[in-house]
């Protein structure tokens, strides 16, 4: 087994279920499923949709689901790194999966910009999923939570603790539910520089918003100061203080 994929299997059938009740499925959804290992998963996803993709990097693993699965019309099985992989842009889908934990964050800033999707169940370490969830002013809140919750109602759904995996991984689990919203807080032309404005402010953590964007922005800092008040922000105040709508709106004066 190889640890270095993020492979700790689940073993346990019923938080196989939980996890795809979790997801609201229908008969007619599509789902993706990352890394489906020895398919535990996705056995039960198989019960509950029309279509499954599942796509997995491990190639003696797909090449036995393949097989496990050669009849079932269902499936399609991509042996490929999630992270190279296109999903089909003109279905809706839905995600599901216990993530590979070394690449579960890049794994859910590739899906936040995608927009033809409406639910992702994933089971995380529980440090991310508070990185997901918190709110300003703690040491778990910055660019991911932010990414996380412009475009994604967030709801942390149980634990999973490490009895339920072969081999026990090292860190507790939590099954999250992302919502994507109709209307997320950032359109798509304005992605770029808002991600520009967050990622600047937390680069320093420690110094105050105007000390930081001066740094990174290059923009005079007098200047910088009166578009920092306009949006109705201390510019004394750190990354961490201020709120999603508040780098929203200084995201719209920097513009
Ligand atoms: N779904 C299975 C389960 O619940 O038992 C396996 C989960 S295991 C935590 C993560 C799975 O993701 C492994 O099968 C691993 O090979 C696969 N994987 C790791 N990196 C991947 C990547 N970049 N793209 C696709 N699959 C990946």
């Amino acid at each position: 087994m190889r640890t270095r994929l993020g492979q700790n299997f689940l073993v346990d059938k019923n938080i196989a279920k939980k996890i795809v009740k979790s997801a609201d499925i229908s008969v007619s959804d599509t789902v993706i499923e990352i890394g489906p290992g020895y398919g535990i998963l996705t056995e039960e996803l198989l019960q509950k949709s029309k279509k499954i993709i599942a796509v997995e990097i491990d190639k003696k693993l797909a090449e036995e689901l393949i097989e496990k699965y050669r009849n079932q019309k269902k499936i399609k099985l991509v042996n490929t790194d999630f992270l190279k992989y296109n999903p089909p842009k003109k279905l809706k889908l839905k995600f599901v999966a216990n993530l590979p934990y070394y690449i579960s964050s890049a794994i859910i800033e590739k899906i936040l910009h995608l927009n033809n999707w409406d639910t992702a169940v994933f089971m995380i370490q529980k440090e991310v999923a508070n990185r997901l969830k918190s709110p300003p002013n703690s040491s778990d809140y910055g660019v991911l939570t932010i990414a996380c919750q412009v475009y994604c109602e967030v709801e942390k759904m149980f634990n999973v603790p490490g009895t339920c995996f072969q081999p026990k991984p090292l860190v507790t689990s939590t099954v999250v539910k992302l919502k994507r919203l109709k209307n997320p807080l950032i359109k798509k032309n304005e992605e770029k520089n808002f991600f520009r404005i967050v990622k600047s402010a937390f680069l320093h953590r420690r110094k105050t918003i105007l000390n930081s964007l001066s740094l990174e922005l290059k923009i005079d800092k007098k200047i910088l100061e009166e578009k920092i008040l306009q949006a109705g922000i201390s510019p004394l105040c750190r990354a961490e203080t201020i709120s999603i709508d508040g780098f929203v709106k200084l995201a719209k004066v920097l513009s």
